[in-house]
């Protein structure tokens, strides 16, 4: 925002809390205790009750599912400016609407704003009503006339009115749009609701002071009115809202959002989205079931949206995944601001059912125009900074064009995979053995992903890995790999070779609980056993969402899949601390293994590596072995294989098979029995 649109703001919040202040100053001052409660002390107390019960249920409920400002119940407010005296009408009015406001828990400013914003509105329609109408005609034994009633009804609309206008100026302040777009845009539907509301006003009053057994009966009529207006209401408000929450879904997010963009397209502005993604959630609902789990949901959306300003929109795109819209005037600074509020706000435990459940969450921002010029885009890169954040363990991440190397190439690069997912040429695995240092067979393979692009040639993982594993695409990568390997295991073993297969999942894959069901449908479907499948992990995947990995393990795991940890040695934590973790072996990573004969450093760490693993019994892989002293040296460590440009280069399936044969031949002739691989 800046610094002049800030304090315009701020200045008319200002003002129109001091007029609030003041209209209930002044009606406090006239106000004789003597009379205090007019002619029909019980009749004002039933309109009291009504207005308290009116505000504070049905349409709390309203209030509550849309996040909004349904402020007032006019019919009961209305009536009470003229059944009581106006002093006593606008204390009761101002109290009963803050009550509403904190039991939302709005932030202060929003309370007394929205309490001045309902008192100013009331004190016009008093205003009208005392210059135009004699109040005393409700009271007269002929009953009012027809002036009373149009005056009445008028000053209803006039108190809507003015109210509508309070709010819209807010959000035309907020988000520099000029004030006739935003009235334009406001639902009519809220406007024809309260006009019928108000409409019963004169009729209630006129009931209650001639004829009070006949008023339970309207009062029923009221009640149908407010009922059905709540399922008119709902209808409307289930198709661009979750139910859970009661926040706006991904079809009004996307609504919004496009507004917003278009707005500050048009005024040379900025625009931000945050993607939020809880830690840890699916660990609540399964120790705590689904009940607490969409307690804990609600909780966190009204954390969140108690961050928000007037101009941003906080929804739910699913699942755990919450997205804010920051719109309005936003820079940088505010947004990063807003991006630790929210994080900050969710780190206090929720409280459940009186028990404190702690969730964390990770967020992620992009930022119009420079990250991205389309919601789409925008959406994709603050998911791929969540993931960074989650990743690198920040909790706060902004999108970080340069790493992607400037966003339209990679944008380009991910359109052109996302079609050569759809290919069958393009793609493909190439394997590199692992081989046995004790008796020099292949003891497994390791699929490693080629594209063969059509104009820049056979590329390797590393030049499209990076891109791909921010978005979806991941998904069906490792889905095509771990497919293409499992075909290529199950040939090989109708030739009769036994060659287990890995694949290399990333953090994506281990972020989803559906994705060892997947695993499973692919084993059975190509009728494989899952022995004959191992996954490989890094550590990173690991540490960016401990708990949800681990799960995901155990499951692939109970699977009959095995798993072992890549690159080892390169991050931080300690295989002692990574024991919990559902492992068969270790993957020495290439920088220790490259210069273990010269380097006494990298020596004395792959010693205790193999040491620690052995210890832990898991086995111990050496990657990146590209000579033979280094491959007798691992031999004399007791590592159990290796793998590297020495022993055989990623290749294509016959020449692995090549190299299966071969290698047994050797071992036949060395033993010396004759065995057959
Ligand atoms: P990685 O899992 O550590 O895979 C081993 C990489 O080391 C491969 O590179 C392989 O070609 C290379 N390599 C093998 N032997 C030697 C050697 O003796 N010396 C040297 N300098 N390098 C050697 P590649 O195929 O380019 O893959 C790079 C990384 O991309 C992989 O590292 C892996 O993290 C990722 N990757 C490859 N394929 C997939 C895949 O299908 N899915 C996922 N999620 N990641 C993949
Ligand atoms: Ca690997
Ligand atoms: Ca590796």
């Amino acid at each position: 925002m800046t610094e002049a649109s800030g304090t315009a703001l701020r200045a008319y919040v200002a003002a129109v809390i001091l007029a609030g202040a003041a209209a209930l100053a002044a009606s406090v001052a006239d106000l004789r205790p003597a009379d205090a409660l007019g002619p029909r002390p019980v009749v004002v107390a039933v309109f009291v009750a009504l207005l308290v019960v009116g505000e504070l249920s049905p349409l709390a409920w309203l209030a509550s599912r849309d996040g909004g400002e349904i402020t007032a119940s006019w019919t009961f407010s209305l009536g009470l400016i003229l059944l009581a005296p106006p002093g006593t009408a606008m204390i009761v009015i101002a109290l009963v609407g803050a009550a509403l406001e904190l039991r939302l828990r709005k932030p202060l400013v929003r309370v007394l704003f929205n309490t001045a914003q309902v008192t100013v509105s009331i004190a016009a329609a008093d205003l009208l009503v005392t210059l135009l109408a004699d109040r005393a005609e409700l009271w007269s034994p002929a009953g009012p006339g027809v002036r009373w009633v149009l005056v009445v009804f008028a000053a209803g609309m006039l108190a809507v009115v003015v109210n509508a206008l309070l709010t819209c100026a807010v959000l035309a302040l907020s988000q520099q749009l000029s004030i006739v777009r935003v009235v334009r845009e406001a639902a009519l539907a809220d406007w024809a609701l309260d006009l019928l509301l108000i409409g019963l006003t004169p009729v209630l009053l006129v009931v209650s002071v001639r004829s009070f057994v006949v008023f339970p009966l309207l009062l029923i009529v009221v009640v149908g009115v407010y009922l059905s207006a709540r399922v008119a209401w709902g209808h409307r408000h289930e198709a661009t809202h979750d139910l859970l929450t009661g926040l706006p879904n991904r079809r009004m997010f996307f609504r919004q959002s496009e507004l917003s963009l278009k707005a500050a397209q048009s005024r040379h502005r900025q625009m931000a989205l945050l993607v939020i993604d809880l830690d840890g959630f699916k660990e609540i609902n399964d120790r705590l079931g689904h009940a607490v789990g969409d307690l804990a949901l609600r909780h966190v959306a009204q954390r969140l949206s108690s961050q928000r300003r007037a101009a941003d929109l906080v929804a739910r795109l699913g699942g755990d995944e919450f997205v804010v819209l920051l719109g309005g005037t936003i820079d940088d600074d505010g947004a990063r601001a807003m991006a630790a509020a929210l994080r900050e706000s969710l780190r206090e435990p929720l409280m459940v059912d009186g028990v404190p459940v702690h969730v964390g969450g990770s967020v992620g921002l992009a930022v119009y125009p420079e990250h991205g010029e389309d919601v789409d885009t925008l959406l994709a890169h603050a998911d791929a900074a969540m993931y960074q954040a989650k990743t690198a363990r920040t909790g706060v991440g902004v999108y970080d064009g340069e790493r992607d190397r400037n966003g339209p190439t990679r944008l380009g690069m991910l359109a052109e995979l996302n079609s050569a997912l759809d290919r069958h040429d393009e793609l493909f695995c190439v394997y590199q053995p692992k081989i046995d240092l004790r008796t020099g067979l292949v003891c497994g393979v390791e699929a490693l992903v080629r594209w063969r692009h059509p104009s820049r040639g056979v590329l390797a993982a590393g030049h499209f890995m990076p891109v791909a594993e921010q978005t979806e695409l991941m998904d069906r990568l490792t889905m095509r790999v771990l497919r293409d390997a499992v075909a290529q295991a199950v040939a090989w073993a109708e030739r009769g070779y036994e060659v287990p297969v890995s694949i290399n999942v990333s953090a994506r894959n281990l972020m989803q609980y559906r994705f060892p069901e997947a695993v499973r449908e692919v084993l059975v479907q190509y009728g494989l056993p899952a022995r004959m499948v191992e996954m490989e992990i890094t550590e990173n995947t690991v540490t960016s969402d401990p708990v949800r990995a681990e799960v995901v393990l155990g499951m692939l795991r109970k699977l009959g899949v095995a798993i072992s940890l890549d690159d080892f040695g390169t991050g931080y934590s300690s295989l002692a601390h990574l024991r919990g973790l559902p492992l068969d072996a270790v993957k020495i990573d290439r920088s220790f293994v490259k210069n273990l004969c010269t380097n006494h450093g990298d020596q004395v760490i792959v010693r205790s590596i193999i040491d620690l693993a052995s210890n832990l019994d898991l086995r111990t892989v050496a990657e990146g072995v590209e000579d033979d002293e280094t491959l007798q040296r691992l031999r004399e460590l007791g590592c159990d294989m290796a793998q590297g440009f020495y022993l055989c280069v990623p290749t294509d399936a016959a020449e692995v098979e090549g190299q299966i044969v071969a290698r047994a031949a050797l071992a036949a002739l060395r033993d010396g029995s004759g065995a057959q691989p």
